[in-house]
């Protein structure tokens, strides 16, 4: 049968009140399952451990969403033993037999997209328009590697090799074997999905260890894979700290390779833990790091300033900031700094703050920790800048934090320099465009970027001089579609992976060149 070819899941439109409604009914049920338990999941078995992680609701701190199962050493070597398994078969599973299960599994969250929507605004404290969007990625991701890995195993007829006479030779695209995967929080469904979708598409098991800030929607698409009948052992869900798991699995040498999406720090403690080799190991670990981000938007004077002005607000301030693609950063050059600056302030003071359930533009951070880490960069900004609105806790019974934003900050200022993830937005002034892209680029990161001008060469000068792995033109530089705008960063930010495009697949795969004599 034929294959739709590949289109973005449409995301839904809250201001009809039937869409409204079916999204309150969602919480209301994600609601009547608060405080369940949710079993680690190793070769198929449910396993309850005593030790549990309790995950809450950011934005009303009382409230528990789940109680989830801790593994430790000897049940993360359990999953490691289990996955090595299931290695045999599934690796020898067709591709597009394999590609089935990932468009099984879109189809079943595309009729359950609320209630996956649902649960993870309360989880994350994401509101309508930002869960529905990370649902609608996580049902992209699918929906794009099936068809990728459909193309990776036909590419001898659709891309042939240069042929010469007496020999026939074929390029595939093998399994590497057990992978760890170590998806962040921010996009609790979409980038859990896409990293485990893709590793495991390719014919690897893998070993899920999802943040432990919201470990229970990464067991619904664990739940949802197995509905779709993937056998068991090829997605082992191991929820467990990173110090204690994630270090033990990452110098694990049966380990193939370590799929990571988070920040700086941990990226690069990965990547150092993976060099090394482990008696017995007999490979070179691939490490995949997706690290931070102190992404920006550059304004020239011949640009929509109103547009730069929402496209800056949209970047700072959507989930939160919390987006290694967020904008903390608004480069503006001198002759219309003011006029961008009051545009800015004014759509943010518009900014309502509160329950992510109510739908309010801006909820919670994540937890505690990033509260704290958060406030701290406040005071901080306080020395570095001149406080133009924000810079207090809010109200609420969670981690809320007002958007915050400093004028006239300057560009080798801690707060233009280091990654918040939070919702501090710092504004620089440049003496013209080029000053402005020389800023832009002074930063250990290089993620997203986006340039608002109407110069045509400017623009042309601009795609080339920023330095950064997803670069926009008037726009936001936060939303990035999968299939369209292939994601990943350069420098600090990473290993420039790509997600959503042409080349995820290959990380997870090894090319094997058969040549036979005719
Ligand atoms: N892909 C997302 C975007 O373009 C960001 C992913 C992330 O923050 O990890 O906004």
């Amino acid at each position: 049968n034929e294959m739709k070819p590949y289109a973005n899941e449409p995301f839904t439109d809250f201001s009809l009140a039937e869409n409204k409604a079916a999204m309150e009914a969602a919480i209301a049920k994600a609601k009547s399952e608060f405080g369940r338990a949710y079993p680690l999941k190793i070769g198929g078995q449910m396993i309850e451990t005593e030790a549990k992680i309790t995950s809450i609701n950011p934005g009303n701190v009382t409230e528990v969403i789940g109680l989830v199962s801790r593994a430790n050493q000897e049940l993360a070597e359990q999953a490691m033993q289990a996955a090595l398994n299931a290695f045999e078969t599934w690796s020898k599973v067709p591709a597009s037999q394999r590609a089935g299960y990932l468009f099984k599994a879109a189809k079943l969250m595309r009729e359950r997209k609320h209630e996956f929507s649902a649960l993870m605004l309360l989880e994350s404290g994401k509101n309508y328009a930002e869960a529905d969007v990370d649902t609608a990625e996580a049902i992209d991701f699918l929906e794009f590697y099936g068809r990728e890995m459909l193309r990776l195993s036909a590419i001898n007829e659709t891309q042939p090799l240069a042929s010469i006479p007496g020999e026939v030779n074929r390029l595939t695209y093998t399994p590497l074997g057990v992978g760890v995967i170590i998806p962040p929080w921010n996009f609790p469904l979409a980038i859990c999905v896409g990293m485990t979708a893709a590793a495991v598409v390719s014919g690897n098991t893998v070993l899920l260890k999802p943040a432990s800030t919201t470990p229970v929607i990464a067991h619904q698409f664990v739940a949802l894979m197995e509905e779709a009948g993937l056998p068991a052992g090829v997605i082992n869900y191991i929820p467990g700290s990173g110090a204690e798991i994630g270090d033990y699995l990452t110098a694990h040498p049966k380990t193939r390779f370590v799929s990571f999406t988070g920040s700086k720090e941990v990226g690069l403690r990965i990547n150092k833990l993976a060099a090394e080799t482990a008696p017995g190991q007999i490979w070179i670990k691939r490490v995949i790091a997706e690290m931070g981000g102190k992404d920006g938007i550059v304004v020239d004077e011949t640009a929509d300033l109103e547009a730069a002005a929402a496209a800056i607000v949209a970047s700072a301030f959507g989930f939160q900031g919390q987006k290694c693609s967020a904008g903390s950063r608004a480069i503006i050059v001198q002759e219309v700094y003011d006029e961008v600056a009051g545009y800015v302030v004014a759509l943010a003071e518009k900014l309502q703050i509160g329950l992510p359930e109510l739908n309010c533009a801006v909820g919670p951070v994540i937890d505690q920790i990033s509260y704290a880490r958060i406030l701290d960069y406040i005071d901080v900004g306080r020395e570095e800048g001149a406080l133009l609105i924000g810079g207090a806790k809010a109200s609420g019974n969670g981690y809320y934090i007002q958007p915050t934003i400093f004028g006239e900050v300057d560009p080798k200022a801690r707060i233009m320099q280091e990654e918040i993830f939070g919702p501090v937005l710092a504004l620089a002034k440049a003496k013209d465009w080029r000053d402005a892209i020389a800023i832009f680029n002074d930063t250990e990161y290089g993620l997203t970027g986006s340039f608002f001008s109407t110069d045509e060469d400017r623009i042309a000068e601009a795609l080339d001089t920023i330095h950064c792995g997803n670069l926009y033109v008037n726009r936001k530089c936060t939303g990035a579609l999968v299939g369209v705008h292939p994601f990943g960063g350069f420098n600090m930010s990473g290993t420039d992976s790509k997600a959503g495009g042409p080349d995820y697949l290959l990380l997870f795969t090894q090319a094997k060149l058969t040549s036979r004599k005719v």
